[in-house]
């Protein structure tokens, strides 16, 4: 059996595919950009006006007398007219500056008679109220580099340059395959000894926190052949992620039927507290993490190490890791790395009652994982504890 530590470095160590995808600007919000990209002219591309006013030639005016009012431009529609001495043209926030003015008074400092206008701003100086040309970006400047995440505010400073397809790193795809005889589907008859099956919805609910939505969903039989074509018809995911039936028992046939379907196995079995049975394999370049069914056990490795694989497609950052200090005392055996159920407040974090594996109730309230290291097994109220926050 191999530690936890170990497990994360082989993962990591098969994580090396990413997926570039040009992709239009309108879905590429919240995606990280896998280009450099430069401004293919300045922005703004004319001088522009800032504010709604008047604009006039500085040089021309007297300070005192009046001017008079000669046209008018509009954002999107010029003035083409010639500014002469002793005129100013009336003249709205994003309007191209009229060749000849270098100046614009806002609307609110001037006196305004039928079509004459007398400047009332003693701060007033040339170049007043006006964005210039290039005064955000230059043409050729790099705008934002390869590894920046797509804000919305970054979407519309792109969008502004006219562009609609950019390169991102873009999700895996991911499927799941839920092994077990006893599961049935939300409308069935609940019989005894059957189960809800629960655990390809707790994870489509965790890789929707993620923004991903799993491409192929499967519930199969235990059985080993079932189990085959199951994988068969699935490892064309990115990540293929398999719950239950990788254990030690009579009817676990996961490890056996990924065997004979040319996965190769990485490792089976991490020194770990829930979901000592983990198994990670590779098969081409397909992930193959298969989990063991209790539902805990499978959203604990989904946020503990599958989480890090998605990491290596998108580039993304999801879940903070963070320490804390423990508001209780707790013992452990060693040789297992414990992984928690806990509820941070006020800086602080509590083990939450209820950590078995099949209990979700407390999973349910949790909003992170704590982890416990391996080998220690006296924890003391105050200790500081490494956790993932999953909310
Ligand atoms: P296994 O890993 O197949 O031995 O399953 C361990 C426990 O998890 C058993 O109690 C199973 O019934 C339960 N289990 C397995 N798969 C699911 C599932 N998809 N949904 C809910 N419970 C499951
Ligand atoms: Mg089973």
């Amino acid at each position: 059996m191999i530690s936890v530590q170990e497990a994360r470095n082989l993962i990591a160590g098969c994580c090396k595919a990413r997926k570039i995808k040009e992709t239009s600007l309108q879905s590429a919000g919240g995606y990280v950009l896998a280009e450099n990209l430069c401004a293919p002219f300045d922005s703004p591309h004319f001088n522009q006006s800032a504010m709604d006013g008047y604009a006039f030639s500085y040089e021309d005016w007297d300070g005192k007398s009046e001017l008079e009012i000669a046209g008018e431009a509009q954002a999107g529609n010029n003035f083409y007219g010639v500014l002469s001495p002793g005129t100013a043209i009336r003249i709205f926030t994003g309007a191209e500056l009229p060749p000849g003015a270098d100046t614009i008074v806002i609307q609110e400092n001037v006196e305004k008679t039928e079509n004459r206008i007398i400047i009332k701003d003693k701060k007033l100086v040339k170049g007043s109220n006006i964005r210039l040309r290039g005064s955000q970006t230059k043409k050729g400047d790099e705008i934002l580099k390869e590894g920046h995440l797509l804000t919305p505010a970054s979407v519309s400073f792109l969008a502004g340059f006219g562009l609609n397809s950019l390169k991102i790193f873009a999700n895996p795809a991911v499927h799941i395959i839920a092994t077990g005889k006893e599961l049935i589907k939300p409308g069935d008859t609940l019989t005894s000894g059957k189960i809800f099956e629960s655990n390809s919805h707790g994870l489509q609910a965790a890789l929707k926190q993620l923004d991903i939505s799993p491409t192929a969903i499967e519930i199969t039989d235990d059985e080993e052949e079932k189990i085959m074509n199951a994988i068969q018809r699935n490892l064309d995911a990115d990540i293929l992620i398999l719950t239950g039936g990788v254990s030690v028992g009579d009817y676990d046939f996961v490890a056996t039927a990924l065997e004979k379907c040319c996965v190769q196995k990485v490792f089976h079995k991490v020194k770990q507290k829930p979901g000592k049975p983990f198994y990670f394999g590779i098969h081409n370049q397909t992930l193959v993490f298969a989990l063991p069914g209790n539902p805990a056990s499978v959203l604990t490795c989904f946020y503990e190490y599958v989480v890090d694989a998605i990491i290596s497609f998108t580039t993304k950052k999801y879940f903070k890791r963070i320490q804390m200090p423990l508001t209780t005392e707790y013992s452990k055996k060693a040789g297992l790395t414990f992984f928690l159920k806990g509820k941070t407040a006020s800086g602080t974090v509590s083990i939450l009652e209820g950590q078995e594996s099949y209990k979700m109730n407390s999973f349910a309230m949790a909003d992170c994982i704590i982890e416990l290291e391996e080998e220690k097994t006296e924890f003391k109220k105050s200790d500081i504890v490494n956790v993932l926050m999953i909310d």
